[in-house]
């Protein structure tokens, strides 16, 4: 049994976001690790939640200078 780390994981302050206090159900029906949640960044509006999101494993996009991996279907740290 794994355990994500979250402090490996910046915040994401430097671009005027944050981590979407809310811990998502589930990713598309895939499950999510415990620490995962979704970014909420200004400017970036995600098309679907993580619970609706229908996006594959590599439709995904580096933000914060490569340091944080995210679906690009809902915002959810995929790094
Ligand atoms: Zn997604």
């Amino acid at each position: 049994m794994s355990t994500y780390d979250r402090s490996s994981i910046p915040d994401l302050s430097e671009i005027g976001g944050y981590w979407d206090p809310n811990p998502p159900g589930h990713h598309g029906g895939a499950y999510v690790a415990p620490g995962r949640l979704v970014a909420r960044i200004p400017g970036r509006q995600w098309p679907h939640t993580p619970e609706q999101c229908t996006a594959g494993a590599t439709d995904s996009e580096w933000v914060l200078d490569g340091r944080v991996l995210l679906c690009t279907g809902c915002g959810i740290d995929g790094t």
